[in-house]
């Protein structure tokens, strides 16, 4: 399609949009009286409206019934993380049974390395991705040094090479083979955080496994934004948080994948508690765990059901929509953004870099922009101006126009803002 910048141009793309519908069912903050433009789902998705009414429901409940919630409630607390399987599963490319949510992003994957971060003998490292998301080093190396492991020597970090900005699959192939069977682990970000990069999951699962080593994928940017197929892929585990692209707020719980091929195995180590035990017995306190026999055996509490109630507002409306659409919509705003900003570019004779790569198959809906020249003065002006972008260091902005509620005239606003913000500057 050969794109317009210009607002009437914007406007019929919007009219064409089949998700145009869905913008109206979300709450966006204000500036000065007016909706912003919300490129930052990638870091905490926009608000459904229909999540307030998922908490209500057990605030009421909780009211009206106190602990006999548990059975009573509409929606029945006690087994209230059933309610997400078939969705996520649906979101992720796996098994119901393979899926469950509980906790927070890296509380699971530090659980989850009690089943499959396992060192021993020579077989002890960990490979990952250079400057992985924080929480993840973290993670690792603390797993590594929990094990009497010296960190710089358990991980191996894939790198980019010099002078580029994402990293090539033969690269983490190559590493994959030279560490060899010294490899326990692989655990990568299945979309970079800082790139956008998607990775190719499926070669790597299956480069890691021909050393015999566990694949995990953290798909914090990549749940409810790519195609995911985690089943066919293999993939031995995953986690990802669902305040990103799947909007369920602030801090919010994680979902985790598992696959069937580990239930059910007596000799996998496992954190345990009671709600991971058989659900049928789970109230008769017997002192010895019977597993569920599904992902829902990694299970240790109670869940924590208001936290979950605006998770599944929102499942649900991924469930209406599907995976496929979003992904549509998302390849042609983000080809536009990419179109806006080369038109800006050239405008305003700046010298922007996209890092992110350009083949849609190799990016979900982030674009990663270096702004060379620009300071951080172009945020703060886009911000003040309504425009939510992220800023990194040192000169990134990251931008994600989320398909579920962003729009093309909001990619065309955006780049009017941006050009008055750098032509103002050099006035
Ligand atoms: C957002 C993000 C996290 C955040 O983890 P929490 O435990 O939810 O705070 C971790 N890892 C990656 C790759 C992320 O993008």
């Amino acid at each position: 399609m050969q794109f317009e910048n210009n607002r009437e141009f914007a406007l019929k793309l919007d009219a064409e949009d089949e998700l145009s519908k869905y913008r109206d069912q979300f709450i966006f903050p204000k500036v000065d009286g007016k909706e912003v433009i919300y490129f930052v789902g990638n870091s905490l998705g926009l608000q459904p409206k229909s999540a307030g009414k998922y908490v209500d429901e057990i605030m009421q409940a909780w009211a009206e019934l106190g602990v006999e919630g548990h059975f009573k409630a509409e929606k029945s607390w006690w087994d209230y993380h059933e309610r997400f399987a078939d969705k996520l599963a649906k979101v992720v490319g796996a098994k119901p049974s393979e899926v469950t949510v509980m906790n927070t992003l890296t509380v699971n994957l530090h659980l989850l390395m009690v089943s499959f971060y396992r060192p021993s003998g020579k077989r002890f490292k960990i490979i990952c991705e250079e400057k992985a998301f924080p929480s993840d080093q973290y993670m690792l190396a603390s797993q590594a040094r929990f094990h009497g492991y010296d960190p710089s020597e358990a991980i191996v970090e894939v790198k980019k090479r010099n002078g580029e900005n994402n990293f090539r699959t033969e690269d983490v192939l190559q590493t994959i083979k030279e560490v060899g069977e010294e490899c326990a682990l692989i655990l990568i970000g299945g979309v970079n955080y800082y790139s956008g990069q998607v990775f190719d999951m499926q070669k790597i699962t299956e480069a890691g496994h021909e050393i015999g080593a566990f694949v995990g994928w953290d798909l914090a940017h990549a749940a409810g934004n790519i195609e995911l197929k985690l089943n066919d892929w293999k993939v031995d585990f995953a986690a990802w948080c669902s305040y990103k692209y799947m909007n369920s707020g602030p801090g919010n719980a994680s979902g985790c994948y598992i696959n069937e091929k580990y239930h059910n195995l007596k000799d996998l180590p496992r954190f345990e508690g009671w709600w991971g035990h058989n659900k049928k017995r789970r109230f008769l306190m017997e002192p010895e765990f019977q597993p569920e026999p599904d992902a829902n055996a990694w299970q240790i509490s109670n869940v924590p059901v208001l936290a979950l109630a605006p998770y599944l507002a929102s499942l649900e409306m991924f469930d209406e929509v599907g995976m496929p659409a979003l992904i549509r919509k998302r390849n042609k705003i983000v080809a536009y953004l990419e179109f806006v900003l080369q038109e800006i570019d050239k405008e305003v004779e700046s010298s922007f870099e996209i890092i992110t790569p350009p083949d849609q198959n190799e990016r979900g809906t982030q674009i990663s922009v270096f702004l060379h020249g620009e300071g951080k003065e172009i945020f703060n002006y886009l911000m003040k101006n309504g425009i939510f972008v992220d800023w990194r260091e040192p000169n990134v902005i990251r931008l994600a126009p989320a398909p579920f509620y962003c729009s093309f005239s909001d990619v065309f606003n955006f780049g009017q803002v941006l050009k008055q913000g750098i032509l103002g500057k050099k006035e």
